[in-house]
């Protein structure tokens, strides 16, 4: 069976393998994120060693590779710009890995990964447009048009955890004010618990450890509810406001955020109908990520256009 090498790296660790044309995931192989370059080339190397030189009986060796990542990719798509949790900022590495291992190499943004593997094989497959938004750490988007990832003109499209909730408002990671992700990104949520509740004890704040308090009474809890509060609020508006943009064929909502408030997930799909008009929510479908990382090795093995049949 035909396979290409597919990889996930994320801000904390990286997870390849390989992915044969039945969408099944052979031979993953997890490698810490670590800051130091040479340390994590050194153990990227010795993952993708494993992975071509332990073949399932029945796969043929790799076509070519592709890594969903996150970060921003030029529109070459041979390195990574901006990635502050990867320790490969302007590393050339698609270049890298087929000077090591002979693989025509793809990389593309993670949002846009996950949302072509969703679109592939998750609970609302086929469904084009089709819009998924990822509450991690930060906000993730990817956009299926015409069965592909949407990239926009310099492949930075979708960016909309950076544009404005509140207008001069707090300090967003990348330095702007007031944008969505300092309300309804995980970082945001825990950094402002942590800022308001003052430090748990021996552990950090997870979004989970936020929404148990404000369940309770007394001062913390109350402002664990308004640090929800908001983060509804933003929410709720940013899918609305994506909606009403691109009148999608259906949502998929995932991400760390939702899967430690999954009442928020309800939330937003009461208020998206409210908030926009009839013919944006008349048809449209909301469902859940396939979650774990299978969708980002799917999208990533999509992007090198050798294992899968085109879309349409
Ligand atoms: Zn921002």
């Amino acid at each position: 069976m035909r396979t290409v090498l597919a990889g996930d790296l994320g801000g904390t660790k990286c997870r390849f393998a390989l992915v044969s044309a039945d969408f099944a995931v052979h031979r993953v192989q997890h490698v810490p994120t670590v800051r130091e370059r040479g340390a994590f080339l050194a153990a990227l190397d010795q993952a993708l060693t494993k992975i071509t030189s332990d073949l399932p009986p029945d796969c043929e060796p790799p076509l070519a590779a592709g890594f969903g990542t996150a970060g921003v990719i030029p529109l070459d798509g041979r390195s990574i710009d901006r990635a502050p949790n990867l320790p490969l900022d302007g590393f050339p590495l698609a270049k890298y890995v087929e000077d090591k291992f002979g693989l025509t190499t793809t990389l593309l943004n993670d949002g846009r990964a996950s949302a072509w593997g969703e679109f592939l094989r998750g609970h609302a497959a086929g469904r084009d447009p089709l819009l998924c938004l990822f509450f991690g750490t930060g906000i993730g988007i990817g956009l299926i048009v015409d069965g592909k990832p949407f990239a926009g003109g310099s492949n930075a499209a979708g960016e909309i955890g950076h544009t404005t909730f509140r207008p001069g408002g707090r300090r967003c990671p990348c330095g702007g004010l007031g944008h969505f992700e300092a309300y309804c990104g995980g970082r945001a949520i825990t950094e402002r618990a942590a800022e308001l509740m003052g430090p748990t004890t021996g552990v950090s704040w997870t979004v989970g450890a936020v929404v148990a308090v404000a369940t309770g009474i007394g001062e913390q809890a109350e402002a664990a509810r308004s640090i929800l509060v908001e983060a509804e609020q933003a929410a709720c508006t940013l899918v609305a406001n994506a909606c009403t943009l691109l009148n999608p064929g259906a949502v998929v909502l995932g991400g760390g955020v939702l899967s430690g408030w999954p009442a928020l997930h309800e939330r937003i799909v009461a208020h998206v109908p409210a908030a926009t008009s009839s013919a944006i929510h008349q048809n449209l479908k909301f469902v859940s990520t396939m979650g774990g990382s299978d969708a980002i090795l799917w999208g990533a093995a999509a992007a090198t256009r050798r294992l899968f049949a085109p879309a349409r």
